[in-house]
């Protein structure tokens, strides 16, 4: 089966039939060819519904969870959007079919610069890839309207708080190591509107507002 029609029954089965109904999500994840995120020996499975691994230790996201945490962001069109944990570049490229400015930032380089390298080829030219530790967030970008976090966290780093704008949205898996639940902020005068969604797996998010160690 060629990757168009593994991506287009991916969309149907894995995200319209569990719920996710915003249309634009399900647009981009038509559009976003998964295969050239995954390593060479993961092709023939690129569109299954699962994590795979992209090495050193680190994984590209399940499709529903990527499809999830977009539509709890509400993107409209014209936001500025921080990730951190860019991992292989996948949610950026979802993420920059849908908002005006992606800036993404991974701790491992060479993740890094390999996500930066097929999002460069396939013409994305509104993701800025960074190295360092995103639990810093990138206050000389600050603020975002969006920040979508996807490692899990013991909490929400604070930075990152301080770095949303007034009525911005903030998607975190957030809960122990080996499991957390996607949690929503919205910000409304310094104050936030938390809500409580899907239960998840993702590898810990590492740094000084984060997990101290892997
Ligand atoms: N969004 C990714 C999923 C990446 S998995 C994708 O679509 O493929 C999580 C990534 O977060 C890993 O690559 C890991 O190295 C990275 N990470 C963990 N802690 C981090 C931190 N403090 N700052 C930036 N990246 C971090």
């Amino acid at each position: 089966m060629d990757f168009g029609t593994q991506r287009r029954m991916m969309v149907e089965r894995q995200l319209v039939q569990r719920g996710i109904s915003d249309e634009r999500v399900l647009k981009a994840m038509l559009k976003v060819p998964r295969h050239l995120f995954v390593r060479e020996e993961d092709l023939y499975r690129a569109y299954d519904d699962m994590a795979l691994p992209i090495g050193e230790g680190q994984t590209i996201s399940q499709p529903y969870m990527v499809a999830k945490m977009t539509e709890l962001l509400e993107l409209k069109g014209d936001e500025r959007v921080l990730e951190v944990g860019t991992g292989s570049g996948y949610q950026a490229a979802v993420l920059a079919e849908l908002a005006r400015e992606v800036y993404t930032i991974e701790r491992i380089p060479s993740l890094a610069e390999r996500a930066e390298e097929i999002l460069r080829e396939l013409g994305y030219e509104n993701v800025k890839v960074f190295v360092g530790d995103g639990t810093k967030g990138l206050p000389e970008y600050a603020p975002f309207e969006r920040i979508i976090i996807t490692a899990g966290a013991p909490e929400i780093p604070r930075p990152l708080k301080e770095q949303l704008s007034d009525g911005g949205i903030i998607v975190a898996p957030v809960g122990s190591k080996y499991s957390q639940q996607l949690v929503k902020l919205v910000k409304r005068d310094e104050d936030f509107i938390e809500s409580y969604h899907t239960l998840c797996l993702f590898v810990p998010l590492v740094g000084e507002y984060g997990w101290k160690d892997e």
